[in-house]
């Protein structure tokens, strides 16, 4: 019998061992703990079931609301995780899952991310975390030594200095993003002279200050929607987040960035800060990063780098000069939970100048006190995990070397897939990979003949049908469950209008060409389905319809 059975009665002892006595290894909870420890990828393989029961169902086992009066047994409770929440979980690390950014993990961060819980530290300060602190300091400084590359006496000087942070490290990209924003709009408005800065009076009285009607932040339209949240949390407004439109490769347009400046300047609004991404979310395209440097500086605004997810690109010698001008960037966002890696709740934004961060520096009198090393002083959150240890493994274990690898793969593999698409006659690539990204859609060969001289009105009815098309055959690959590819609504310039593609991720090391085969030829035998026949069927008859146009 499971010792922990005894925790099933509360009452003072029972709630003792729930503190002390570990799990039997012969109890529920005891042998997943050991079949996860002995092969993770074969409990996943064998837990997750593969068919989906509707969310209706899943929300059936998840209806309850009120907290159990009464304890259970730890064996109960697990079984109820196995059926309800492992089974109808989804199989990320699969190698055929290649739809989105989350995708398998090193052995490694497995057991390491139990030792992490099992020292619970917070970062948030010295005094719960001791030897944590110095070495997230040290994970924030290779990683700004990776994307700005200071001379090797810079470093030494600042990477434990107590005033001082290279960066922030926090749960994911979308905070990184918020930071960086709250940095620049701080420094925008910081204090001088009577003007106590923008921390003190809030925005209405730093822009009357600077006699001004707004501020605002310039993306392209492919910028990720944490910025709008940033926008709508630090007082710029959401319309104040100018969505500049892209050229036919999904960067943004500079000349287009330059017309919005200029409305700006007419609405007597500042530009706050200018964003370029390194692998946009959806098609991970690269911004011209040089050239918004410069217009950054032109206009003396803030330059941030939103690399959520190319940032690693800077560990290939082949390919680091896609991302050329990002060591000119004020701050740069990079994922740790994407191509880092590491699992999911960790990211990092590093600031060039390394007194940036001071610009939202707080206090409190019983921890975070001046002087000391507490590195909540200079982040948003508060209470933090050790997670920047799973970062330190990655660095120490994989290796500068080890990731380019895993970088050069992802980008030839994805360049490999586009090679795949573009034999295929009745497919259409949307999206060039530039890195390990691309969008494709379903587009009958005759269809695309048919669009190139049509006129607009019937391009525009044959690519609604080729959007439903795209859509329900995505839908029918998920729920089939063998293989997945995501799929977005995107404006592709070369059709001047939005249309659904699919969209696929290439980061897991696992995925192969096989594999991608199979993906393809799963979608081939998908379009032969009753449903998307009829739909093919309209595509066909509009095609052949002179009086269509
Ligand atoms: C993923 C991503 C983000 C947001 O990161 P989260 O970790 O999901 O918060 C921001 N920008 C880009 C380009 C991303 O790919």
């Amino acid at each position: 019998m499971p010792k922990n059975r005894d925790a099933a009665r509360a009452n003072l002892e029972s709630l003792y061992r729930i503190f002390t006595v570990p799990e039997a290894p012969d109890s529920t909870l005891g042998a997943v703990d050991q079949a996860i420890t002995d092969d993770v990828a074969g409990f996943l393989q064998t837990h997750i079931v593969a068919i989906e029961r509707s969310m209706e169902e899943i929300e059936a086992s998840f209806s309850s609301f009120t907290i159990p009066e009464e304890p259970t047994y730890v064996s109960e409770y697990t079984e109820f995780v196995k059926d309800n929440l492992v089974a109808q979980s989804v199989h990320t690390a699969a190698p055929g899952f290649v739809g989105h950014m989350t995708s398998a993990l090193p052995y490694f961060m497995l057991p390491l991310a139990r030792l992490m819980t099992a020292l619970n530290q917070n970062l948030v300060k010295v005094e719960t975390s001791k030897a944590f602190t110095p070495m997230e300091r040290q994970v924030l400084a290779m990683l700004h030594h990776l994307v700005y590359r200071l001379p090797d006496d810079f470093y030494p000087r600042w990477i434990h200095d107590s005033q001082h942070a290279l960066g922030a490290f926090c749960s994911g990209g979308t905070i990184a993003n918020v930071t960086a924003l709250w940095v620049a709009r701080n420094r925008l408005f910081a204090p001088e002279g009577d003007f106590r800065g923008i921390t003190q009076v809030g925005l209405a009285g730093a822009l009357k200050h600077r006699g001004a009607d707004g501020i605002a932040v310039l993306v392209s339209e492919r910028g990720h929607y944490s910025f709008g949240k940033a926008a709508d949390l630090l007082g710029i407004g959401r319309d104040n987040l100018i969505k500049v439109q892209t050229d036919n490769s999904n960067r943004i347009d500079l000349k287009l960035l330059k017309d919005e400046c200029r409305r700006l300047q007419d609405r007597n609004v500042i530009p706050l800060a200018i964003v370029g991404i390194a692998g946009t979310t959806e098609t991970g395209n690269i911004d011209p990063l040089e050239a918004l440097a410069d217009f950054a500086r032109e206009i003396g605004c803030h330059f941030h780098v939103d690399a959520a997810w190319g940032g690693p690109t800077l560990f290939s010698d082949r390919y680091r000069a896609l991302l050329a001008g990002i060591e000119r960037a004020d701050s740069v966002t990079i994922d740790a939970h994407k191509q880092l890696y590491v699992p999911m709740g960790a990211g990092m934004v590093v600031f060039r100048d390394p007194t940036a961060l001071s610009a939202i520096e707080h206090h409190a009198n019983y921890i975070l006190r001046h002087g000391s090393k507490d590195l909540g002083s200079h982040t948003l959150e508060g209470s933090r995990p050790g997670k920047s240890m799973l970062v330190h493994a990655g660095f120490s274990i994989i290796g500068r070397k080890g990731y380019e690898l895993l970088i050069d793969m992802g980008i030839e593999r994805a360049k490999h897939f586009a090679d795949m698409i573009r034999n295929l006659p009745d497919f259409e690539l949307t999206s060039e990979p530039e890195l390990n990204i691309l969008t494709y859609r379903y587009a009958p060969l005759k269809v695309q003949q048919a669009m190139e001289n049509a006129t607009p009105q019937k391009r525009a009815a044959l690519n609604a049908l080729l959007d439903q098309v795209c859509m329900l055959l995505q839908k029918i690959q998920r729920e089939a469950g063998k293989t997945f590819v995501s799929r977005t609504r995107l404006r592709i310039a070369r059709h001047g209008e939005e249309l659904t593609v699919l969209r696929v991720v290439l980061a897991n090391p696992l995925t192969t060409d096989e594999i991608l085969e199979g993906v393809l030829r799963e979608q081939c035998e998908i379009v032969q389905r009753p449903e998307i026949q009829a739909l093919l069927h309209q595509l066909e008859e509009l095609c052949d319809d002179p009086a269509a146009g």
